[in-house]
């Protein structure tokens, strides 16, 4: 139960003005960023959901509350740098070495970038800014540019 702010008489959580002063209540502002309830290690973790991630270090990225937390933007950066790759694989690799038989090149890469974004999925649940060989120094080369 909250008390005015000031006469110091009990009042409702949902009261505007006291009932014995009259006095107005502050009210709680309502949160401006969706992503106040989001604590930054589940904003980290869902960075590196493969397929989905890059929808998750995009909103980061533009968040207001992840402005100065240097580490979710790491996560972030990383994150995406990782989709870019799975992307070129996809899209260049892919096409360009279907016809090579016995040259598994597609498949290694696409398993590696798997294994790497749930390895990161696992660092991001402990907490831990890990820097991938590559895409970490993309990342923090990206987080120095801004
Ligand atoms: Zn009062």
């Amino acid at each position: 139960m909250p008390f005015c702010s000031h006469c110091g008489k009990q009042v409702e959580a949902r009261d505007v003005y006291c009932a014995q002063c009259g006095a107005r209540q502050p009210v709680d502002a309502p949160p401006a960023d969706p992503f106040t309830r989001v604590s930054p290690r589940t904003a980290s973790i869902c960075c590196y959901i493969p397929g989905l991630g890059w929808v998750a270090c995009v909103i980061v990225l533009a968040a207001q509350r992840f402005k100065q937390d240097r580490t979710v933007r790491f996560h972030a950066f990383q994150g995406l740098y990782l989709f870019l790759a799975w992307l070129l694989n996809d899209w260049v690799l892919g096409p360009a070495t279907a016809r090579v038989p016995h040259f598994p090149i597609h498949g290694l890469v696409g398993a590696a970038l798997l294994i790497m974004s749930i390895f990161m999925m696992v660092k991001a649940a402990h907490n831990e800014a890990y820097s991938l060989p590559l895409f970490g120094e993309l990342a923090e080369r990206s987080l120095s540019e801004q």
